[in-house]
């Protein structure tokens, strides 16, 4: 069991890929359609309504597994979602994320202590 890359069940992304999307993530923060979606004030996950300033933005496919801030990937959450959403079962968690990145012999292996 010597050498990289035994010890882990899923490619992780490269930094240069989640550093560009944690970028982008802050730019499509400013954006007019961001504000859109935060004015809706409707959570993704739960349906419920909420203030802005309790809502955030959220990966469906998180940046750690290859996911992208693109609009197609991310949603408007409420704090407790977003938070509940990393505990979420595999089977549940595929259900909200028609993948279009990660691999599904990934998914099983949480991001849990990658974030
Ligand atoms: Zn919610």
């Amino acid at each position: 069991m010597v050498g990289k890359g035994m010890e882990i069940f899923f490619s992780p992304v490269e930094s240069a890929h989640q550093k560009r999307e944690r970028a982008k993530a802050r730019e499509l923060r400013q954006s007019q359609w961001w504000r859109q979606q935060l004015g809706q004030g409707k959570c993704y996950y739960c349906g419920e309504k909420f203030a802005a300033a309790d809502l955030t933005m959220d990966h469906k496919v998180p940046i750690v597994r290859g996911g992208k801030s693109t609009k197609k990937n991310v949603v408007v959450a409420c704090r407790s979602c977003n938070q509940e959403k990393k505990y979420f079962l595999p089977g549940e968690q595929a259900l909200l994320t028609p993948s279009e990145n990660h691999d599904e012999s990934g998914v099983e292996r949480f991001d849990q202590d990658l974030e």
